[in-house]
């Protein structure tokens, strides 16, 4: 029996006429990478941002169940790799991830600890005492990375996580991303690109102009995912 862990319904963003997000709906369950594909500007971001609370949904519902129960946003049971950048620059790149994992209740010895694991991963252990301005993009995305796993969420959101990585570490992202979904955590990211989205997840919504596309399994939309580029590219949508 599948188990759903994040439920959308109905969701509108709009600002004055412009609907950013169009009445979209969708579940996430249990351990399931689910890929939110879309091109820019199609609403990721903002149906994101609403999930994660930052902003107020114009009309719709957002559900999580975590544990089979209905609950309200709990922000300690969420890891959130946001599009723009959430650390600090001028603060050491571990102090940036114990303050983060403060922020979601972990004790400060647990923290460390895992922390200091995650950054020998991602190949970041020299850095774990030099300020984040130091690191390269990559660098601090990978820290940012850290930073939305580090607690041992539930459900983990990330927002175009591979934007900005090299394709080694894409890689690792990705490996790090299966490994999650296998240890049952859910996990929602968006990505611009097919080929991202192919190799991780599990079911694939994909969003242009706030609307729904296409939805369902890589083979139930594969097809329909190359009728629509069709489409755009030699009749415009
Ligand atoms: P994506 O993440 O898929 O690239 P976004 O969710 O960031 O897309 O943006 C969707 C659309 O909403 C874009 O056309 C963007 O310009 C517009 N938009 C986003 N935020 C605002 C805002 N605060 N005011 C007006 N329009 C916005
Ligand atoms: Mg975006």
């Amino acid at each position: 029996m599948q188990q759903e862990a994040l439920v959308i319904n109905n969701l509108s963003k709009s600002y004055g006429n412009f609907k950013a997000v169009n009445n979209i709906s969708f579940t996430v369950n249990k351990g399931e990478i689910m890929g939110l594909l879309g091109p820019n500007g199609a609403g990721k971001s903002t149906a994101i941002r609403i999930i994660m609370g930052i902003l107020s949904a114009s009309s719709g519902e957002v559900k999580f169940l975590f544990n089979g129960d209905s609950s309200v946003l709990d922000k300690s049971k969420i890891g959130y790799l946001p599009e723009e950048r959430g650390l600090y620059d001028d603060v050491k790149v571990l102090d940036n991830l114990l303050y983060l994992a403060s922020l979601k209740g972990v004790p400060q010895n647990e923290a460390k600890e895992e922390a200091m694991n995650w950054l020998e991963r991602l190949n970041l252990a020299n850095y774990a005492n030099s300020k984040l301005e130091k690191l390269s993009k990559g660098m601090q995305q990978k820290v940012q990375f850290i930073g939305a796993i580090l607690h041992k969420p539930a459900l983990v959101v990330l927002d175009e996580p591979f934007s900005g990585l090299d394709p080694v570490n894409q890689d690792v992202f990705k490996e790090i991303i299966l490994e999650l979904g296998r240890q049952g955590t859910t996990v929602l990211l968006s990505a611009h690109q097919m080929n991202v989205v192919e190799e991780l997840c599990d079911r694939i919504f994909m969003i242009n102009k706030g609307k729904q596309v296409l939805f369902g399994s890589l083979k139930e939309i594969k097809q329909g995912f190359k009728e629509y580029m069709v489409k755009i590219t030699y009749q415009g949508d």
